[in-house]
C-alpha cells in the first residue's frame, strides 16, 4: 500500500499501472499480476503489456474477464483446465494459479486485478481477503487518478473559458474606439456628399478615417499575432547582423525621437534571427517606451554584448511598471495599473508577444523599472560563432553563409 500510494499523482497511466502489478504480485510473492480496465463502451479490457504497450481482450475473456462480468472474486486453482480456450497463453506466462477480483468503487466497474503463480501452493485460502483488499485499493487510486483528469481537464476548460471572455471583452473594447471614429466620420462625409455633391472632398475628414482604420488594422494583427504564436508558429531564421536590425528600426522614427548608443562590440554581432519579428519586438518595445513617456524624452536603444549573447536594451524615462504588476506583464492582456491613465487603448499584448518570439529564439527578454523614473527592456539572443578566418572585427551577416532559412518548431 504504501508502495502504490504516490501512483495516484504519477502522470503516465501506464506506468502507474505497471508499478500497481509489480506491488500486487509482490504482495502475493506470486509470478505475476495484471490489471485490465475496462472500456464499457468498447465492451474490452485494458492490458499493459511488460513492454509498456496496451492489449485489448474482449471484457469476458480469461478467468479476469469471467471475474469482471461476474463482479466475483474467483480462485482458479489450475486456470488452463478451468478456461481451456486459453490454456497456452496461461501455460506460456506462467500462470498455473489465478486469483481475480474486481476492481469497483459504488458507483462504477473499473476493472479486474488478477495475480497468477507458477503453483498452486502459494495462494493460501485464509489469505484470499489480500487479492480483495489489493483490487479496493487500486481502485481507490484508479478513481484519484480519473478525478484528478476529470479535474484538470476542466480546470483547462475554464482557464479556455476565461482567457476567450477576456479576449472578447479587451478586443471589443479596443477594436470599438477606433470603429466609433471611422463610422461617424464616414457617415457624416456621405451626408455631405449628398448634400453638396460638387463640394470639394474633406481631405481631414479623409485622413482621419485612414488613421483610425490603420489603428484597427494594427490591432487585429496584434490579435492574430498572439493567436499565432500561442498555437506554435514558426520562425524564419537566417543570419543577420543586429546593428543593421536596430538601424532600421531608428530610421522608422521621426528624426531625434530614438537614438541609438553602441557598445564598441568585440565580436561581430551576427545572430540566427527571423529578422521580421525581431523587428517587431524591438517596434513593440519603442513604441511602448514613447507611449508610456507622456513628456516625451526620446528612448535610447542600446547595444551590447555579454556571455557569447548580444543585448538590445530599449531605456525610456517614463511612467515606470509598478512593483506589484512586474510579475504579471508578460501575460497576455495584461496592463499595469498606472498605463490606464497615459491611454486606455492597449491590448496587453505586445509583451506577450515579444517574449513569445524570444524565447522561441533561444534567447531571454526582462526589464528593470522604477516607477515614475523608466523602464529598460533588454533582450538577449544568442550570437553566431565567427567562422574560422574572421576577425569578427566585421560584423556583418554577408560573412557567414546565409544559407537557406532555417525552420524551427515553436514549442521546441
Ligand atoms: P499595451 O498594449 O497595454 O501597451 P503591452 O503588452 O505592450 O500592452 O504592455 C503591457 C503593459 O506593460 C502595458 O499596459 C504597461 O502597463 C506596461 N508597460 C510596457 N512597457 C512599458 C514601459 N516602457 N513603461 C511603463 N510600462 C510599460
Amino acid at each position: 500500500l504504501e508502495r502504490s500510494i504516490h501512483l495516484a499523482g504519477v502522470n503516465d497511466e501506464r506506468r502507474a499501472l505497471s508499478e500497481l502489478n509489480a506491488a500486487a504480485a509482490d504482495a502475493f510473492g506470486a509470478t505475476g499480476a495484471s490489471i485490465g480496465l475496462a472500456d464499457p463502451e468498447r465492451g474490452v479490457l485494458r492490458y499493459v503489456t511488460p513492454d509498456g504497450s496496451w492489449n485489448e481482450w474482449p471484457d469476458d475473456a480469461f478467468i479476469a474477464g469471467r471475474a469482471f462480468t461476474s463482479g466475483r472474486r474467483i480462485l482458479a486453482r489450475d486456470a488452463a483446465t478451468e478456461d481451456p480456450a486459453h490454456a497456452e497463453r496461461y501455460r506460456a506466462s506462467g500462470a498455473h494459479a489465478v486469483i481475480a477480483a474486481p476492481i469497483a468503487t459504488e458507483a462504477r466497474r473499473i476493472g479486474v486485478l488478477s495475480v497468477y503463480a507458477d503453483r498452486m501452493s502459494i495462494f493460501i485460502e485464509d489469505d484470499l481477503w489480500l487479492v480483495d483488499l489489493l483490487a479496493d485499493q487500486s481502485a481507490v487510486l484508479l478513481e484519484a487518478r480519473t478525478l484528478a483528469e476529470h479535474a484538470s481537464a476542466l480546470r483547462a476548460r475554464e482557464e479556455a473559458a476565461r482567457l476567450k471572455e477576456e479576449f472578447l471583452s479587451a478586443a471589443a473594447h479596443d477594436l470599438r474606439t477606433p470603429l466609433t471614429v471611422v463610422l461617424g466620420q464616414a457617415e457624416l462625409l456621405e451626408r455631405r456628399h449628398q448634400r453638396a455633391p460638387d463640394a470639394p472632398a474633406d481631405a481631414r475628414g479623409l485622413a482621419r478615417i485612414a488613421r483610425e482604420a490603420r489603428r484597427l488594422s494594427d490591432l487585429v494583427t496584434e490579435l492574430l499575432d498572439a493567436q499565432r504564436l500561442e498555437q506554435g508558429a514558426m520562425m524564419d531564421l537566417a543570419p543577420a547582423d543586429l546593428l543593421d536590425v536596430v538601424e532600421e528600426v531608428r530610421e522608422r522614427y521621426a528624426e531625434g525621437e530614438v537614438s541609438v548608443h553602441v557598445d564598441e562590440p568585440a565580436i561581430a554581432l551576427v545572430a540566427s534571427i527571423d529578422r521580421t519579428r525581431i523587428e517587431q519586438v524591438l517596434d513593440n518595445l519603442v513604441e511602448n517606451a514613447l507611449k508610456y513617456t507622456p513628456d516625451g524624452a526620446p528612448p535610447e536603444i542600446r547595444v551590447t554584448t555579454a556571455d557569447g549573447e548580444a543585448r538590445l536594451e530599449v531605456v525610456d524615462h517614463g511612467i515606470g511598471i509598478p512593483e506589484p504588476d512586474r510579475q504579471r506583464i508578460f501575460e497576455r492582456f495584461f496592463r499595469a495599473s498606472n498605463a490606464q491613465s497615459i491611454t486606455d487603448t492597449g491590448l496587453g499584448l505586445g509583451l506577450y508577444i515579444c517574449h513569445r518570439v524570444v524565447e522561441q529564439h533561444g534567447g531571454r527578454i526582462w526589464f528593470e523599472s522604477t516607477p515614475g523614473g523608466g523602464t529598460t527592456f533588454t533582450i538577449a539572443l544568442p550570437l553566431l560563432a565567427v567562422p574560422e578566418g574572421e576577425t569578427g572585427d566585421e560584423p556583418r551577416a554577408a560573412a557567414w553563409d546565409a544559407g537557406r532559412p532555417q525552420e524551427v518548431a515553436a514549442d521546441a
